[in-house]
């Protein structure tokens, strides 16, 4: 069966767009330099098939014409090594996740040739730390009960205990961002939400106040942190989306994306 190869200019685009580092965002390693021959350059990247270039390899697709399999659009620039375990581990790098990659990739390089040499090594620091750092974030707040257990079950003095934990817990990952990107901006908007709802409820007793239907300083307590919990939700999904991070456990239940 023929296989539907990337020609030598579609390799060389896909090299170019990436600016030859690999465009795997926890790898980014550059794939081209000096070599020993002074006359020479040195590149040792490879231009990965999205869904494979023919059947029964990683990610085939039967509806691609030749001409789409071997189009840039079909291809993204990674390493040696990140190409060869792409290339044999479909379930682990569905398509979803390579078109992310690319798409992220672009997006940074995109932005680090606006910049001096210092932010772009930052840049490229933030790139390759940032998806870690996003995941975490995620874990922290998915497995909170104070973000989806029965309002009725919920103690306001643990509520309170939960989330300073998590405030304290999410300003030591901050420190791992870069300032001012993206993932921090989305870190210090979660911070200022469990602020905010601090704020509403600081004229209650949290350590002596419990669930008690006819109780106004109840009533408002659970409309305070029903309303946390939707801000949180909706800044957790978006920000799950973004790094394409799936949202497990209970939480999921109640925050899945449509
Ligand atoms: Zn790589």
């Amino acid at each position: 069966m023929a296989r539907d190869n990337f020609p030598e200019p579609v390799k060389r685009e896909l090299a170019l767009r990436a600016a030859y580092f690999c465009s795997n965002p926890f790898c980014l390693r550059l794939t081209a330099g000096p070599g020993s021959d002074s006359s020479r350059g040195l590149k040792t990247g490879h231009a990965a098939h999205i869904c494979a270039a023919s059947p029964g390899f990683a990610r085939y697709d039967a509806n691609q014409s030749p001409e789409e399999r071997s189009s840039p659009d079909n291809g993204l620039w990674l390493c040696r090594e990140c190409g060869d375990i792409v290339d044999k581990d479909a379930v682990g790098y569905p398509v979803d996740t390579l078109r992310g990659w690319k798409r992220s990739h672009d997006n940074m390089i995109a932005e680090i040739r606006q910049k001096g040499w210092s932010d772009s090594l930052e840049l490229l620091r933030a790139g390759r730390l940032e998806p870690d750092i996003a995941e975490q974030v995620v874990a922290l707040i998915e497995d909170r009960r104070v973000f989806w257990a029965r309002f009725d079950a919920e103690f306001p003095d643990r509520v309170r205990m939960s989330l300073d934990n998590l405030r304290h817990e999410l300003t030591k990952l901050r420190r791992q961002c870069r300032a001012g990107g993206p993932l921090d901006t989305m870190i210090v908007a979660l911070g200022q939400t469990i602020r905010h709802f601090y704020d509403s409820v600081e004229h209650l007793d949290m350590a002596t106040l419990r669930c008690s239907s006819g109780d106004p300083d109840w009533s408002y307590f659970e409309q305070a942190l029903r309303a946390l919990r939707k801000s949180i939700g909706i800044q957790l999904v978006a920000l799950a989306q973004a790094y394409e991070i799936p949202v497990q456990g209970e939480f999921a239940k109640y925050f899945a994306p449509d």
